[in-house]
């Protein structure tokens, strides 16, 4: 996957991409990511990229041409070319490419959203700053609006930051063991069927059940016993349980009936009646 960053603060990308998962992709040859400074696709003695909003008010707003001419010459699709539905790119001839504008009046990431984008070729992202970005950019040149959540940052490179972390752990080889990016939160069983046969631990669309590790006890904290046992059905139903918990909890909202097994109707019902 080829990546790129359009900012007008180059500086800020040292570090985020440099480590872990991110860092290992990148040597590994499985992402390419290119930094692109705004300024130098300015043509007067400034650098100007960015001036006062017509109609008046606050603040300043980053100038379309500079947004342009760098997306013009990297040689990505031309928007009407590029996947813009949600439904993801089935159409082979299409380019696997998307130009996003990081803005807090995009849509919402998720990781549903995260394992569309991971299955791209080519991913564009254009950063923010100020009031915001001259609203041409979002009508006549990136294909999508993506938030990061609902609060307002300065600028988009966490934003970016944020997206390509998410997406990076879910292409194939990034992460050591595959299986493990399907176990965890926010999985739908529907994402793990795509890939192939359905894991026994799966979130499921919950949250992610809790995790030990050595030491078995910890200033008189003692792992749970049921982990030590080795029996591995009892191990399943445990986590399910205390994933269950957990979501109702702290995200009722993700709890969907529908989408739960009969045992896990059950495990709910013994939850709330407690
Ligand atoms: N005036 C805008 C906020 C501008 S903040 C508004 O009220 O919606 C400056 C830049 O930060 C934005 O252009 C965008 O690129 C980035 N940004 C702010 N909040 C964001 C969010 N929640 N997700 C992604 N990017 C965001």
């Amino acid at each position: 996957m080829k990546i790129d960053l359009l900012t007008i603060f180059p500086e800020f990308f040292r570090g985020p991409l440099d480590f872990g998962i991110l860092r290992r992709a990148r040597e590994a040859g499985l992402v390419e990511v290119n930094v692109h400074d705004l300024r130098e696709f300015t043509r007067d003695k400034h650098r100007t990229v960015d001036d006062r909003p017509f109609g008046g008010g606050e603040g300043m707003v980053l100038k379309p041409e500079p947004i342009f001419e760098c997306i013009e010459k990297m040689g990505v699709a031309v928007r009407a070319e590029r996947v813009a539905s949600d439904t993801g790119n089935s159409d082979v001839s299409k380019p696997r490419e998307s130009v996003i504008l990081l803005s807090a009046q995009g849509r919402r990431l998720d990781q549903v959203l995260a394992q569309e984008l991971s299955r791209l070729d080519r991913l564009v992202f254009i950063c923010g700053r100020y009031e915001g970005v001259d609203e041409r950019v979002s009508d006549y040149l990136a294909d999508r609006e993506i938030s990061i959540g609902d609060y307002v940052l300065s600028g988009g490179e966490l934003g970016a930051v944020v997206i390509v972390d998410t997406v990076v752990r879910l292409i194939p080889g990034a992460v050591g063991n595959d299986a493990s990016t399907k176990q965890e939160s926010f999985t739908s069983h529907a994402e793990v069927e795509r890939d192939g046969p359905s894991s026994t631990c799966t979130s499921g669309g919950l949250l992610d059940y809790p995790h030990y590790t050595w030491p078995a006890e910890f200033r008189g904290m003692a792992v749970p016993e049921v982990l030590m046992n080795g029996n591995h059905d009892e191990i399943r139903r445990w986590r399910r349980r205390r994933a269950l918990e957990k979501t109702l909890r702290n995200r009722p909202d993700l709890l969907d009936p529908a989408a739960l097994s009969e045992e896990d109707r059950k495990l709910l019902a013994q939850i709330q009646s407690r």
